[in-house]
């Protein structure tokens, strides 16, 4: 069997530790992902999706439990370490892109690149990937247009572009399309399959629309902390 993308046995999270108003949020999460997956993530709110995808993104550090990203055990990983694994291996899109409103949309999804410019080939590079990537989210004529002089379906193309940059083999995203009205969360949901199909990217998608959920190969349901089902979508579209 091809080597999981992700490993997670028995993933812990506790908020506010060693406080009086200490909250364990995931209760022991066991979880695969392999190269590729495209997984939708759903529950209801409040059953510790997000607190899932920041553990899995090495924004938060877990309270308990076994992580591996990509072969490594990340588990312990200090904050420089975490850092590094998430540049090498990840990309995120959130429902508030958090664009950066002073630059244009092709030095936003250059950004990423920029830190690291000398492992991506320089800025050179950089700009001509993200060039390509904008042209193939359908905004080649707003490269040099600034965030607000975008709609938000296009500010979160400009977002997913920005996500995909650095070649990441796992997108993380948390409900991408939670803004977006049912034609724009359509046609951004058919960019991240396109993604997926074309680049072999896996994804790990929250989201509260079962419409979108239907779209994925995978769909992992979260409640109260745990994973109440994981099933494969033969539906998938
Ligand atoms: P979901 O994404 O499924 O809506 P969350 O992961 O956001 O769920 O939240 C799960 C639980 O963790 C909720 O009870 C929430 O109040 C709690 N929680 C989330 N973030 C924090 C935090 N930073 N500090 C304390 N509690 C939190």
């Amino acid at each position: 069997m091809t080597q999981p993308l992700v490993r997670l046995q028995g993933l812990r999270k506790t908020y506010n530790e060693g406080l009086p108003n200490a909250e364990e949020v995931l209760h022991g999460i066991d979880l695969e992902i392999a190269p590729g997956e495209f997984t939708a993530l759903i529950g209801p709110s409040g059953s510790g999706k997000s607190t899932l995808l920041n553990a899995l993104g090495l924004l938060e550090s877990a309270s308990g439990g076994h992580y591996e990203l990509a072969g490594r055990d990340v588990t312990q990983f200090d904050d420089d370490e975490r850092t590094q694994a998430r540049h090498d291996v990840l990309g995120f899109i959130f429902q508030f892109h958090h664009l950066l409103p002073a630059f244009t949309a092709l030095e936003n999804v250059m950004l990423p690149g920029l830190m690291r410019p000398k492992e991506k080939g320089g800025p050179e590079a950089i700009q001509r990937r993200a060039a390509e990537l904008l042209d193939a989210v359908g905004l080649a004529d707003a490269m040099g247009k600034k965030p607000q002089q975008l709609s938000g379906g296009m500010q979160q193309r400009v977002a997913i572009a920005r996500a995909l940059v650095l070649g990441p083999r796992l997108v993380l995203a948390d409900e991408p399309t939670g803004n977006l009205d049912t034609h724009t969360s359509d046609s951004i949901f058919e960019l991240l399959r396109r993604f997926n199909r074309d680049f072999g990217t896996a994804l790990l998608v929250v989201t509260h629309d079962p419409r979108l959920a239907a779209r994925c190969d995978r769909i992992v349901r979260l409640v109260d902390g745990l994973i109440a089902s994981d099933e494969p979508n033969l539906a998938a579209t």
